[in-house]
């Protein structure tokens, strides 16, 4: 039985991929931030999944969640980074601690995992999936910083994948379009709240802008594809013997590339 490990596995793509990889027979580590996630992931599971508190922001979160794991698995055979937040605003008015928080989840959060199971991962000559995003290959106006941080972690993949090619250790990145999760929703009212607390001239300049992407996301919101096409997807780059480098998923995700 193959052991895997996932960030961020509370709702959305992370919980899809969790369940997914239970049922398919593997034992899966649901990372979340809360234990009542973890106990209803648990309950839902056909299948063997432990929860395993995981904040990707607090290093001794990250500690406490390898010492676990290390205590109960000889070896991990995979580990899917898939926490993230998205974060959007005018660059010019952004404020630098959204942009540092943006980092500090989707880019740090990760590396640091990585490095913290890195040793489990070697006894199983693991792989290491990494959440990226059309937005890892496009940037589009108002998302700068979510496609900053997702371009971030697709170079970090590219270095790693030959970094530890020597070990017998994949790296892949997973490029999902609008896929069907709560994030849309996180997003507006983030949006909005950028909105209320813009200054009156970056309102007379943005204001237009970000009312539209909002109108947009809002329009797309629940018409993208279900996240279970990004659960395959991952465990085909977790169990394939020939895994890809990328895995492009849903229509959006095809277009510009
Ligand atoms: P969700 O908002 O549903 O899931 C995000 C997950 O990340 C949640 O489990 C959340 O946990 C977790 N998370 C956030 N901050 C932290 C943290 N500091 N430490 C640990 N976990 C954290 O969104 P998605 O399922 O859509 O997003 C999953 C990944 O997929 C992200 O990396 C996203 O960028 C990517 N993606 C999503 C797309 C989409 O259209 N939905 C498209 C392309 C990529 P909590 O519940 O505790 O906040």
């Amino acid at each position: 039985m193959k052991q895997f490990l996932i960030t961020g596995a509370s709702t959305g793509i992370g919980e899809s991929c969790a369940l997914y990889l239970a049922e398919k027979g593997h034992m899966v580590w649901a990372g979340v931030r809360r234990l009542e996630d973890g106990e209803r992931l648990a309950r839902q599971a056909k299948g063997l999944l432990h929860p395993v508190l995981l904040d990707v922001t607090d290093s001794e979160s990250i500690a406490r969640a390898a010492q676990t794991i290390r205590g109960q698995a000889p070896r991990l055979d995979g580990l899917v980074n898939n926490a993230g937040i998205a974060v959007a605003g005018p660059l010019e008015f952004l404020p630098l601690e959204e942009l540092r928080r943006q980092f500090e989840v989707n880019v740090i959060g990760q590396v640091a995992v990585i490095q913290a199971f890195l040793s489990l991962l070697r006894e199983g000559r693991g792989r290491i999936v990494n959440m990226s995003s059309i937005s890892g290959r496009i940037a589009a106006p108002l998302f700068g910083p979510y496609s900053a941080s997702k371009f971030a972690l697709e170079a970090i993949s590219d270095s790693l994948r030959r970094e530890l090619r020597g070990w017998g250790i994949g790296v892949s990145v997973i490029e999902p379009g609008n896929i069907q999760t709560p994030i849309w929703g996180k997003g507006v009212s983030r949006g909005r709240q950028l909105l209320e607390k813009l200054p009156p001239e970056a309102k007379a300049l943005y204001g237009r802008a970000i009312e539209g992407q909002i109108r947009y996301v809002e329009s797309v919101d629940g018409k993208g594809l279900p996240p279970i096409e990004v659960a395959r997807a991952v465990e085909h780059a977790l169990t394939a013997p020939r895994p890809r480098t990328r895995y492009v998923v849903g229509r959006e995700a095809k277009i510009g590339m």
